[in-house]
Parts: C-alpha cells; structure tokens; sequence
C-alpha cells in the first residue's frame, strides 16, 4: 500500500553522529512519545551518565513492542508540511534488501560527516551506494562542528572535499548544512554560532525534497505476484495480483505479460472489499481478471499494450554493489530477484571493478566485500525488466548466496543471448596443445584405439568417440574441435562428405599401413602440418 510518509535514509560514517541528529531531529519536531526524553534525560543522571540523544533512538527501540512510533527499521516524525519515515542505514544487508525490492526506498538521503574526521571510508561508500540505487536528492550534514570551533574554513574544506568526490559519481547535492547535533546547531533553527553560514538548516531542507511522482505518465509496469483461483465455491475467476510499480490500469486495458509476451485485457479491476473501483494506480496492491484467461507465471512483469514495451532477456549488464564477506565469483550459482521473479544467477564476467571508497578501478575477476562492479550476469531463464534509465522501479535486483542477500544492483542493459566470442585465439590452443583440432577418421577401432594412445603418450590433447558418427555428430564435432582437440572417429565411406563445407574443421582422413603402424601415421600428421610434438 502507498504510504503518505516520505522516506528518509540517515547515512554517513560510523560515530558521526547520525542517532544524535535524528534524536535532535525527533525531539525538536515535537515527534516524540511524552515524557520520553525527561525519562531518559532522568536515566542518564541517575546512573551518572551523560545524556545522549542517540540513547533516545536505543530507548525507542526496545519499545517497539509496544507500538508506539519506532520499531527496528523505521522512526516516524513530522516537519509542518508532511510526515517522514527514516529507514535503515545503508551499509545493512537489510537496507539494500529492502531498497532493491521495494519494500521500503528512501527518497532522499542525508549524509552525515564529522567536522573533526572529515570524509571518511563509509561517507564515500554510503555516497556511491545511493547514487547506485538512484537516489539523487542528498543534504550533506558537516556536523560535530563543535568540535571545530565552528571554522568556516573546516567547513568548506569538507564541503570541497565531499562534492568533488559526488561529482565523479553523478551526485550533486541539494546543500552542505554546518551543524552540531549535540548542541542544536541548524538543525531546525539557524544558529547563532555559525553566522557566516545563510544557508538553510536541516529542517529547512526537509522540506525541499520533492516527492517522487508515482507519474501517471509513466507506462504501467506490475510484476505478478500471484494468480488466485477461487475454484471452490464454483467461482471461476482467475485473479491476477501484485503490486502496481508505475503508471495506471483501467478496466478494458490490453496488457501484455513479459517474457512470454501473452496478451489479454482487463474485464474487471478486483477490489477487497468489493468496490466499483475501475482502475488501479502505482504504489497500490492491485487485483483484475482477464478477459480471455491465460497461464501466466509469478514473475512476469505485466505491462499495457501500446506502452512502450520492458526488456526481456537473460544475459544483462549490471551495476553491482556486494557485501558478501564471499566474493562474487564464477565458480558460485546464485539467485536473483527481480521483482517477484527469482532464477538461477551466474557472473559471466567483471567489466569493470571499482573500490567505493577511493573511487579506483581496480582489476580483478571477482568482486569482494563493499566493492562495486560493473558486470555482466547470465539469469537462468530470461527476465522482464526495464533499464534503470527508464523505469526506476522495474531494473533493481538482489543476489541471494547460501540463502542470504549477498548484494544488489540495477541492471544498465540488456545484452544479446548469443554466446560470447571465446578470448583464447585457435593459436594460442595450438601452441599449448602442440597441435591443431582436427577431425582425424579411421578404418579400424584397433587402430583408433592405438593412435589414442601414443598421441597421448606425446602429449596431445587427443580423444577417441567410438560412438560418434562424422554424419551424425557434427555439431559435436564442431564442439570438440573447438576446444583444440584431436578427435579421432571411425570412418564410414562417405561420411566425411559432410564434413567438406565445414571450413572450420580440419579432417583427415588416416589409411592404415600393410603392417598398421601406428608411427607411420603420425608422421602424416607431422608432414600435413596437424602435428608438431
Ligand atoms: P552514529 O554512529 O553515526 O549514529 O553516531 P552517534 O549519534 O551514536 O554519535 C557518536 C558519538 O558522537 C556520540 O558519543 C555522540 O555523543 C557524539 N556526537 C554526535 N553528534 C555530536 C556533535 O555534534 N558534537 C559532538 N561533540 N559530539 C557529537
């Protein structure tokens, strides 16, 4: 179900004050249970602790048994415009989870610096993960500025410093705020300690995010989730259900299911309870029946007919960001989750390899814990989605490893089934291997059996197919010899007709001496240039 609350993620470094301010922020906007921050205010005297407002977020926390405005993932305050939902850091397993499936997707971002630490590791990183997930409308906060005397100069050198390296990942920031959680300073009133600074303070800004527009505009895009049947009462509907990721459905609408490119059209938008509703918009959980009732797959990204269409495909380039303490890597089956549609999951290869922190390319075949790559995936069965240029909703995927989310990522593009182009030349697999592929037929298993054996002997990659038959089994043929294999097959008169139009393939064709010498023959491979052990 839509929510009316704008999502909000606090990011930033360890101990740079991202509870402090949120506590602040709880506070100073009134949003807080009665009595709450006297009790813990009390707390901490009591056990001659100094107050924190990060102790507020902790005390809140373990009340969420009890139902009031927190629980683990999500704090719920209010500007005088409208209400906000703070959800988990990034940096958690279960913020990208949930980022990458919609379950909660923060707007905006603010991300926290320490005047007296400055850029640190996760400032860089949490910065390269929101610009992965597509979040654009970042506040920085340079706060601890008490800590820095409240220097200007701190300040803009923080701020230089941050915006540079937002700069190379496609970010700009809607402002750079000096503040000082403990203290109060401009988080929501200007301060009288930092009077060079005419900016807006945090409160201020809270109120410049725009909204993301669940655009009517944009074409109709709802992953399935499921198809009820309600067979038992003699009801023979079929509904088909999920949650509306963009745009809108009416009654009488032609949709098209992806990838199997089935088509109907609505006859009914379902309701429950019943209602005459006629048309089902983004962000809510929607139900219809068809006209015409189709099998279709939970998975399939149900778009409109006349829309402009999503992408199939089950070989894709991605933007990955993991956080596996595993690599991804080639040798591992993983699954991915697009949507509601889950597959098998293989990484054909690291195109690009990029440390978040320092922004470096690095090279490498395999991507390691909180490093982000550019990849390209195989699915185990073609997917629907959009490229996140187009569709911010349909194109985020999560990878599951051993059971766990490992990572999570957008898909850039699509890219063509075909197989890849080997990168090992024919040439380099005849040096290796001291010879050419070759088909190489002869008359008598004996002697098939013979010549295995000594061209093994010297070292050849070489492998006797009794079974093969050079008529029937060319694609195999063609296979093996693609390996840089010596294949030896038994002839069979005129099989080897078939093998004439195949420029790829080397055949020949060994007759056997009087005496069945196996030397003999080899040396014809030497001579016709097959053989150089
Ligand atoms: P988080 O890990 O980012 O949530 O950081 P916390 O909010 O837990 O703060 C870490 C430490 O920094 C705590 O001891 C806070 O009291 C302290 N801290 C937070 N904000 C300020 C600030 O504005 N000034 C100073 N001097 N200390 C702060």
């Amino acid at each position: 179900m839509q929510s009316e609350k704008f999502p909000l993620v606090f990011a930033g470094h360890v101990d740079h004050g991202k509870s402090t301010i949120i506590g602040r922020l709880l506070s100073e906007t009134g949003s807080l249970p009665e009595g709450k921050l006297e009790a813990i205010k009390n707390y901490c005297k009591l056990n001659s602790r100094p107050f924190e407002y990060a102790f507020l977020i902790d005390a809140l926390k373990d009340e969420q048994s009890q139902g009031i405005t927190i629980d683990t993932a999500r704090v719920f305050f209010s500007t005088q415009k409208r209400d906000f939902v703070i959800i988990d850091a990034p940096g958690h397993i279960e913020f990208l989870k949930n980022m990458v499936t919609g379950a909660s997707r923060a707007e905006a971002a603010i991300l926290v610096i320490a005047a007296d630490e400055g850029v640190r590791e996760n400032s860089r990183r949490h910065g390269y993960m929101l610009s992965i997930l597509g979040i654009r409308q970042i506040v920085v906060l340079v706060n601890k500025m008490d800590l820095a005397g409240y220097s200007e100069e701190v300040f803009n050198r923080i701020k230089e410093e941050y915006t540079a390296f937002l700069d190379e990942i496609g970010i700009k920031p809607l402002g750079f705020v000096p503040v000082s959680g403990i203290n109060g300073v401009n988080i929501s009133a200007k301060s009288k300690e930092t009077p060079w600074y005419d900016g807006r303070t945090l409160y201020e800004f809270l109120d410049v995010f725009k909204a993301k527009e669940h655009s009517a505009k944009q074409p109709f895009r709802m992953f399935l989730q499921d198809i009820y049947r309600f067979t038992e009462s003699g009801d023979n509907r079929r509904i088909y259900a999920g949650t509306v990721n963009s745009g809108t459905l009416k009654k009488g609408d032609g949709i098209v299911f992806y990838p199997s490119g089935k088509k109907s059209r609505v006859a009914k938008i379902e309701t429950f309870p019943e209602s005459d509703k006629t048309s089902v918009e983004a962000g809510f959980a929607a139900g219809f029946t068809l006209e015409e009732q189709i099998y279709a797959t939970r998975g399939e990204l149900v778009a409109k007919a006349g829309e402009p269409a999503p992408q199939s495909a089950s070989r894709f380039q991605a933007a990955v960001f993991w956080l596996g303490s595993e690599p991804l890597s080639r040798n591992h089956t993983y699954f991915i989750k697009v949507g509601t549609a889950r597959t098998t999951l293989r990484l054909v290869e690291v195109t690009k390899l990029i440390d978040t922190s320092s922004l470096e390319s690095k090279s490498g075949s395999e991507v390691g814990k909180f490093e982000a790559a550019e990849c390209i995936f195989e699915a185990g069965k073609p997917i629907a989605f959009d490229p996140i240029g187009d569709n911010q909703e349909t194109g985020r995927f999560v990878i599951v490893g051993d059971y766990e989310i490992r990572g999570g990522g957008i898909i850039l593009k699509p890219l063509s089934d075909a197989p890849f182009a080997a990168k090992i030349d024919t040439s380099e697999r005849e040096r290796r291997f001291g010879h050419k592929a070759a088909v190489i037929a002869v008359e008598s298993e004996n002697f098939a059996v013979e010549l295995e054996k000594n061209l093994f002997a010297l070292g050849a990659f070489v492998c006797w197919f009794p079974d093969l038959e050079l008529s029937q089994n060319l694609h195999e043929l063609e296979l093996l010899a693609k390996s840089g294999m010596l294949v030896i097959v038994k002839s069979e008169g005129n099989g080897s007709e078939s093998l004439k139009n195949k420029e790829n393939l080397v055949f020949m064709h060994l007759s056997e001496d009087k005496n069945g010498s196996v030397e003999a023959a080899i040396n014809e491979l030497r001579t016709s240039g097959i053989l150089s052990l």
